[in-house]
């Protein structure tokens, strides 16, 4: 069932670290082999063996239409033929400013990257550069990217692969990461106050996805915004995920939150590399080459991914219906889950805003990193490819959401739920 993809996965291992391009992508922590994708179209993965799947990673949320959408494929290859790269500025960077600008409206500037690492890093040194402050404050499981000073308790990468302290990130680095647990405001409360006028900014993911989807509390958001406020801490929204995703104006709009500054990646390319970040302009005319905090890029802006990304997002925007579509099919998905679930007799939670929606197995409330871990993830694991096998193609970690994207029909919904009453009844008779 999997002979090409073991095949090019030995092959991988000779000349690429572990074989894959990003650690998550090996099948790790639920053990086996990754299957080698072949294409992709709408709902659907189709794997070099010739297996398809139902996807529910979506590139790891960008395709929130769906794989190969037929908009943004002809947008790329008319843009293309002029060239994939000036390093000069084009009227198109500018369309997508003014785009983002209408969709985020506290945002005055935003600058282009390549990626949500980028966008984050770039986001932080900003924020420092601003207040000359230099510690800042993360919650444990968020995940902003590989920097080295977001790699302290940092969520699925980490999480999936147990790594607790990473090499090569220095003490000095480390110790001005300062880490409170997800919706503990009293926490942060009591960090900025004994690191009084030190802490440069409260970097967050509004909605938590990356140790599986985990809310923020009713007033956890409010509370750090006030925080922030009082004390001249720059909030910034991690909106890798949720920017586009939650609504057009991501989770800023849909939570009624404004934050400082704002990053952005996944979506925003529409599965090419790019990243955002942007804000007031009392901040963000801070950056070079208004100011003197260096940020650059060769290729940032680069035509072919901004022409992806300005036809996806336009869409966005265009049909805001998209957002309530995306939020009934994840929540017909989430009471067929529940149903499937609660039959298996065994303990479990699911979690859900808009179109991100994961499973615990766990009796207890996940509201933060120490109770996703301590749900049952082994079993997660075992459910991860028993699903597989199904031709259902979950994130393969416990701390990842699932993304819903709106080329998800009834039928593909309802043949996870069924994939999932046979996979529970198979492993928990086993
Ligand atoms: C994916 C992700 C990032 C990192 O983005 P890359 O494009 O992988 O560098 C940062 N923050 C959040 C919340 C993410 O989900």
């Amino acid at each position: 069932m999997y002979e090409s993809s073991r095949a090019l996965f030995e092959r991988a291992q000779q000349s690429i670290p572990g074989g894959v391009n990003s650690p998550v992508r090996a099948f790790k922590s639920v053990g086996g082999d990754p299957v080698f994708i072949r294409g992709a179209k709408g709902a659907w993965l189709y794997d070099v063996d010739g297996n398809q799947y139902i996807d529910y990673i979506n590139s790891w949320g960008p395709m929130i239409l769906g794989h190969a959408w037929e908009p943004v494929v002809k947008a790329i290859q008319e843009k293309v033929k002029d060239s994939t790269s000036f390093g000069a500025p084009t009227a198109l960077e500018i369309d997508m400013a003014e785009l983002i600008k209408s969709m985020a409206p506290n945002i005055d500037l935003v600058r282009m990257v390549n990626s949500g690492t980028e966008a984050c890093m770039s986001a932080l040194r900003l924020a420092r550069g601003y207040t000359g402050r230099n510690k800042f404050i993360k919650f444990e499981g968020c995940y902003h990217g590989h920097a080295d000073s977001f790699l302290v308790k940092a969520g699925s990468g980490l999480a999936t692969f147990n790594i607790q302290k990473v090499p090569g990130v220095t003490a000095g680095v480390a110790n001005d990461t300062l880490t409170c647990a997800y919706n503990d405001l009293g926490a942060v409360q009591e960090l900025v106050t004994h690191h009084k006028d030190q802490v440069a900014a409260i970097i967050i993911e509004p909605v938590a996805g990356n140790m599986g989807c985990i809310p923020p509390a009713e007033g956890f958001l409010e509370g750090l915004r006030r925080i922030c406020t009082e004390e001249g801490i720059v909030l910034i929204f991690d909106e890798v995920m949720t920017g586009f995703r939650l609504a057009p104006g991501g989770a800023q709009e849909r939570l009624s939150v404004d934050a400082d500054l704002v990053t952005y990646g996944k979506v925003i390319g529409a599965g090419m590399p790019v990243g955002a970040f942007g804000g007031k302009k009392e901040i963000m005319q801070h950056i070079a080459p208004l100011g003197k905090v260096y940020q650059a890029g060769t290729l940032s802006g680069n035509p072919i991914a901004m022409i992806a990304g300005y036809t996806l997002l336009k869409a966005l925007q265009e049909r805001n219906e998209i957002y309530s579509e995306l939020e009934e099919k994840t929540l017909y998905l989430k009471q067929g889950l529940d149903e499937a679930l609660s039959l298996s007799g065994k303990p479990y939670r699911i979690n859900q805003l808009g179109s991100m929606i994961s499973i615990h197995f766990s009796d207890q409330p996940v509201t933060d990193f120490a109770s996703a871990a301590a749900s049952d993830n082994a079993f997660f694991n075992r459910l991860f490819h028993a699903m597989l096998r199904r031709g259902i193609y979950l994130p393969p970690s416990a701390f990842e959401t699932w993304f819903i994207s709106n080329a998800l029909e009834k039928a593909e919904l309802d043949q996870t739920i069924a994939a999932l009453k046979e996979a529970m009844a198979e492993l928990l008779s086993a």
